[in-house]
């Protein structure tokens, strides 16, 4: 059976370098299919989608709020053919009721265990509107080795360099932040795979440089340093969420091959400022993710942070607007005091204002923005800063001798001059 898995196009930040990391939700979702589907996948930012291949049922995988009403689109151009359309991922779980009006079925919650069922039913023309398994989770265990085989990888690089492969160590997250849907998907649990499997997955993997996408590793030290020590053999370069701030961890994370962490940044307090210190006193680079808009942040006070990244010296910064996100506290909160002034998803950027703040006009934020952009990499262009962080990386696999020859010409562009390792 010939099963098309597409991933729906959007614009990405306008003020953020372009380059296209490959999918992860896809290439974990093909995993669990069963073994008499053949699975031709289309990353729509990519590569073309071609509406009259013959096919024999449809999936679209969606991760973000821009892409649902593209992934509508498509499954509209489908229907009309008479193909059936099956929707999942995370952003089919927070708009699944709008979804089902596009769809023969939606699939909600994690899909290990529960493509035998679903292709069974397809395939007796009794494919359910809707499978709901958002609390019926299943064994961590049960997660496999993603299907990468299913990219066309050549098409994940940056100025000729392959992009980080992505891989995940465990699911859910034991908080619920205030801009975040991570609860509602998951439940307020943190769920780590066993050690043993995620490190054979990720030897498995031809490419040094991972991004360990776990919502936030920082959820149980032991497992942490567990997972870590594991890792060092491997000799892998990754990066990702935050690290649990301890020196033993963090030493341990280093030793494992830590390059740089996202590591979100709210306020200008000694402890943020000792923190990114922490991280950098490890060799371990930062890259801020900036959330501008909150309630408590004035135009002074935003101004105040902009001056404080360049104090940390935070290595690169991505800077976003609060965006209320269905199923967060944030949308709760703003849909109830009626702050929320656009409903319409492809305005789900996070780059563009949607809603209300509460101490300025939304027209002074979107400006805040610009400026936070503009000031932050005045000095030092974006693109020096990420050759700087790309340097680290080079020099980490040159001291072990983990370099790849592939990556020879942007390490001459990252030294200024042929690299010769
Ligand atoms: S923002 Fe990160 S730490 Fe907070 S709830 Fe979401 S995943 Fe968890």
């Amino acid at each position: 059976m010939k099963f098309k898995l597409i991933y729906p196009r959007w614009a990405k930040l306008a003020r953020q370098t372009e380059f296209h990391l490959p999918p992860h939700g896809p290439v974990v979702f093909a995993a669990t299919l069963p073994d008499y589907v053949e699975v031709d996948f289309v990353d729509e930012n990519l590569e073309p989608l071609d509406f009259d291949e013959p096919v024999d049922f449809v999936g679209i995988s969606m991760m973000l709020t821009i892409q649902v009403k593209r992934g509508w689109e498509i499954a509209d151009i489908y229907r009309k053919k008479g193909i059936k359309v099956i929707f999942g991922g995370i952003a089919s779980m927070l708009h699944a009721e709008e979804t089902m009006a596009h769809a023969d079925s939606v699939f909600l919650g994690e899909a290990e265990g529960r493509m035998e069922q679903v292709f069974a039913d397809f395939r007796r023309g009794e494919l359910q509107p809707c499978y709901n398994f958002l609390d019926r989770r299943p064994d961590i265990g049960l997660v496999g080795p993603a299907r990468r085989d299913i990219l066309n990888r050549r098409l994940y690089n940056y100025k000729g360099v392959q992009m980080v492969d992505l891989v995940h160590a465990s699911r859910g997250c034991r908080f619920n932040c205030y801009p975040c849907a991570v609860s509602y998907l998951g439940g307020r649990e943190f769920r780590p795979r066993p050690v043993s499997k995620t490190i054979a997955e990720m030897a498995g993997i031809d490419n040094n440089r991972l991004f360990i996408v776990d919502n936030s590793l920082a959820q149980d030290a032991r497992w942490e340093m567990e997972l870590f020590k594991e890792m060092i053999p491997l000799k892998k370069k990754w990066c990702s969420h935050p690290i649990e701030d301890k020196p033993e961890v963090l030493d341990l994370a280093a030793q494992a091959g830590a390059w740089y962490v996202y590591q979100a940044v709210f306020d200008t307090s000694d402890y943020i400022r000792e923190r990114i210190k922490r991280y950098h006193d490890h060799g371990i680079g930062v890259e801020g993710t900036i959330l501008l808009g909150l309630d408590s942040h004035s135009e002074d006070s935003i101004r105040r942070l902009i001056d404080f990244l360049l104090e940390i010296e935070l290595d690169l910064a991505e800077f976003t607007v609060l965006t209320p996100f269905p199923h967060t506290r944030a949308y709760t909160e703003l849909y109830r005091e009626g702050r929320i002034r656009s409903f319409d998803w492809d305005d789900y950027t996070a780059d563009k204002v949607v809603y209300q703040p509460k101490q300025m006009s939304g027209e002074r934020l979107q400006e805040l923005l610009d400026f936070a952009w503009d000031t932050f990499y005045r000095e030092e262009p974006q693109r020096i800063k990420m050759t700087k962080l790309f340097q680290q990386v080079i020099r980490k696999e040159m001291a072990d001798n983990t370099y790849h020859p592939r990556d020879r010409s942007l390490a001459g562009q990252a030294f200024g001059r042929t690299a010769r390792p």
